[in-house]
């Protein structure tokens, strides 16, 4: 896993012009099934990815905070989220609460989210590629896709499997 990691971000290079043009079709002409296509897909991928032996997402990047996150997890230490966005948290140039450094804080050495069941929505969600409407994230997974094995893999099903 660790050489498909280093060697993802410039294969996401070599595909980022026709991944952008499939996504700029797809948005124009998304197909009607896109949902089901999508979960389907994430569910295939992540049968075959096991994101413990990966969390380049929680090395690399990091969450945006929201502030019900913020709540939680300020809670699960019993601190006030003021003295949590002081000890943990900064915001970046688009006001948002991140991370004050990467690889995050919370992860442990066997690759385990020590507040998992608390960890931030960002975290859950990611990559993302189960939502419905993906094709209104296409700006972001353009840039996931250099982060997130699976998120390239699906992005390449995808293209096989959408005629547009
Ligand atoms: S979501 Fe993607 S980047 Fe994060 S751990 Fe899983 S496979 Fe790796
Ligand atoms: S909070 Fe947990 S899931 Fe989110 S980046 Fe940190 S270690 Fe990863």
């Amino acid at each position: 896993m660790q050489e498909e990691l280093e060697g993802l971000p410039k294969k996401a290079q070599e595909k980022h012009s026709a991944n952008k043009k499939f996504f700029s079709k797809l948005k124009k002409r998304p197909p009607k099934n896109l949902d089901y296509i999508m979960l389907e897909l994430h569910e295939e991928e992540f049968q075959r990815t096991d994101c413990l032996d990966c969390a380049n997402c929680c090395k690399t990047t990091g969450p945006l905070f929201t502030n019900a996150d913020i709540e939680r997890i300020a809670k699960h230490f019993r601190l006030k989220p003021s003295q949590f966005i002081s000890e943990f948290l900064r915001v970046d140039e688009e006001n948002d609460y991140v991370l004050q450094q990467v690889p995050c804080t919370f992860l442990d050495a066997d690759n385990y989210c020590s507040i998992y069941d608390v960890r931030p929505k960002a975290c859950r969600e990611f990559p993302h590629t189960d939502r419905k409407k993906f094709h209104q994230i296409s700006n972001l997974t353009l840039k996931n896709v250099a982060i997130c094995p699976a998120a390239f893999n699906i992005v390449e099903e995808m293209k096989k499997k959408i005629k547009l």
